[in-house]
């Protein structure tokens, strides 16, 4: 469990960490700000050769690309200009990310993504098998929000709250918000004897409080709201989120000098879990395993289609099912990879004999340990 801001960024406690970078910090005058990117490159190469497991998301899109296309208000005038600023500003940010990566001999790969691809169960499985399947390769993920085809009312509009979801989708620990402020404060920081408060368990009323309106720079759509609603994605998806200053090269290594920011602790993982995969739906189906299964199961393994006996229902790829062992008893609950038809297809096969009845190569689990609550 990550106890402090400094937990965040140590493989014993954090395995896997989505780092958020706001585009106050990545742009500058319209123009990208290359020592700052090289020194974060720096900063991920540290954290992947002592064993973390890195996702960015990026913001900075919108920004280059009204720089580049003469736009007013930094892109943001209208949707039109956003999606467009937005389009031509993904190119650069690729690049900039692709090569600031490289010279630090990490390898870049893009994820653009809309609210539907995390919200829907079934592309959510999608998305969370292609950055399982990424990480596993040691590529860095750099994911931002698919802007130029997200429609005002299908968008996350901020990527903090982009982060708490993707930090989901990809089973991190944690999250962490390098921003243009050190943190939560008490009050607008800007008034005399504002505080920082360190820790956060539960984003309340009173702590929403606290937050003043809009962001600082005026070049993200961030603000300290925004990063109280990602805490409290987070908070209830079992992740903790880091809010620290970004505004130093290497602010990573700086922070494991400091500690300083705002920690927002999560409520219990597995009933938060539970809720999310839950939600207010009933479960579709009945997946019974055998004995091996169960034990497996027990032991934290995915659910696998050799050790299923039978199906029950009528549900599609992405479906809440329970999950229950040879004498009917309820084991838990999870997503489901495949639709009821598929898993009957599959039911008692071993891996290298399910290609021949789906006509395509299996995926790795019929319910993955990432998406299953026991109990
Ligand atoms: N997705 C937007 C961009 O790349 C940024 C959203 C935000 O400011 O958080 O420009």
């Amino acid at each position: 469990m990550v106890a402090d801001l400094r937990g965040l960024i140590d493989p014993a406690q954090c395995k896997r960490l989505v780092v958020k970078i706001g585009s106050s910090l990545l742009v500058q005058d319209g123009e990208p700000a290359r020592g700052w990117i090289d020194g974060l490159a720096h900063d991920l190469r540290d954290l992947r050769e002592a064993g973390i497991e890195i996702v960015l998301v990026s913001s900075g899109a919108i920004a280059l690309g009204a720089a580049r296309l003469g736009l007013p208000g930094g892109g943001r005038a209208s949707l039109a200009d956003a999606q467009a600023a937005a389009s031509v500003g993904q190119v650069a940010l690729a690049q900039l990310w692709a090569s600031a990566l490289d010279r630090h001999g990490l390898v870049a790969s893009q994820i653009l993504v809309t609210i539907g691809d995390l919200e829907d169960r079934r592309r959510y499985l999608n998305a969370s098998a292609t950055l399982e399947r990424l990480l596993e390769t040691g590529a860095v993920p750099v994911v931002n929000e698919n802007d130029s085809v997200a429609t005002e009312e299908i968008r996350f509009g901020d990527n903090d709250r982009l982060a708490a979801r993707v930090a989901q989708a990809a089973s991190a620990k944690g999250v962490l918000l390098l921003s243009d402020v050190a943190g939560l404060y008490d009050r607008d920081p800007s008034e005399e004897g504002a505080q920082l408060i360190e820790k956060v368990e539960g984003v309340t009323p009173e702590v929403i409080a606290m937050a003043s309106e809009g962001s600082s720079s005026g070049l993200g759509s961030g603000g300290m709201l925004a990063k109280l609603q990602a805490a409290r994605i987070a908070e209830r998806a079992g992740v903790v989120l880091g809010i620290v200053d970004g505004r130093h090269e290497g602010p990573i290594a700086r922070l494991r000098g400091t500690g300083k920011g705002t920690i927002f602790m999560p409520v219990r993982a597995d009933n938060a879990r539970k809720a999310w995969l839950g939600g207010r739906l009933a479960p579709e189906g009945v997946l019974t395993v055998d004995a091996g299964c169960v034990e497996a199961l027990d032991k934290g393994a995915s659910l696998l289609a050799a050790g299923l006996i039978e199906v029950e229902g009528k549900f599609q790829r992405g479906a809440l099912v329970s999950l229950h062992g040879p004498r009917g008893e309820r084991l838990g609950q999870g997503l489901v990879e495949y639709s009821a038809e598929e898993c009957r297809a599959i039911l008692g096969l071993r891996e290298n004999e399910q290609e021949a009845r789906l006509g395509y190569a299996p995926r790795a689990a019929v319910v993955h340990r990432d998406h299953m609550v026991q109990g």
